[in-house]
């Protein structure tokens, strides 16, 4: 079955999780997760516009991404349990200023504007998804394929992801947690239809619109 999305308590992003992605921007491959959090008033829905905030951004860049929804608390998990934890699965756009990612020491201002975190189009359940190490993973803007990877092609697998974030934070039900992006980020301008696609899982569209919220 499928569940409508609720506002998230807290989004956990984990970044530079794709090979190919990490060379695209020149930077290392991580030892461990690299994190950092979306605050929940950037969730936006399917069919939602994506605002370009053009007073401080001249660069924004879509992120296609696997999201998983968690379904129990979880704290200090197993690799081996932590699927367990997972109620679904959803896609997700990890929408990010990618001058301002560049001028700041952090993730949170390039990363953390309204409608910069488009989810859905709903929660899957996660026994309909099965193994999600294998699914297919496109973005596409305009109807042309700008990303194209798999999640077995993830550096961390979702399983050490969670047992990495856990141990860390408690991870509430309903918290979200982003996996990364593949390779072929880039540029969304006003007007752009932009598709995050992944496999047994939907097909997440919104549009691209200039303004300040
Ligand atoms: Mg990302």
């Amino acid at each position: 079955m499928t569940r409508p999305l609720t506002r998230p308590g807290k989004i956990v992003c984990i970044g530079r999780n794709y090979v190919d992605h990490v060379k695209e921007l020149g930077n290392e491959v991580p030892k461990e997760p690299v994190i950092f959090m979306k605050p929940p008033s950037s969730v936006i829905g399917d069919g939602d516009a994506i605002v370009r905030p053009v007073h401080l951004s001249a660069l924004v860049h879509h992120e296609g991404e696997l999201a998983l929804v968690i379904g129990a608390r979880a704290s200090f998990v197993t690799e081996e349990a932590a699927l367990s934890y997972v109620r679904g699965y959803t896609c997700a756009n990890d929408v990010t200023a990618r001058d301002l990612q560049r001028l700041d020491n952090h993730f949170t201002r390039a990363k953390g504007f309204d409608t910069f975190c488009p989810l859905g189009p709903a929660e899957v359940d996660a026994a309909l998804v099965g193994d999600p190490q294998t699914l297919d993973i496109t973005l596409s803007v305009n109807g042309e394929v700008r990303q194209r990877g798999n999640t077995r092609q993830m550096i961390h697998p979702i399983a050490k992801l969670l047992a990495y974030v856990t141990s860390i934070m408690t991870l509430e039900p309903g918290d979200v947690l982003l996996t990364g992006t593949p390779a072929g980020v880039g540029p969304l301008v006003a007007g752009d239809e932009v598709v995050v696609e992944i496999e047994r899982v939907g097909r997440l569209r919104n549009r691209v619109v200039d303004g300040l919220r």
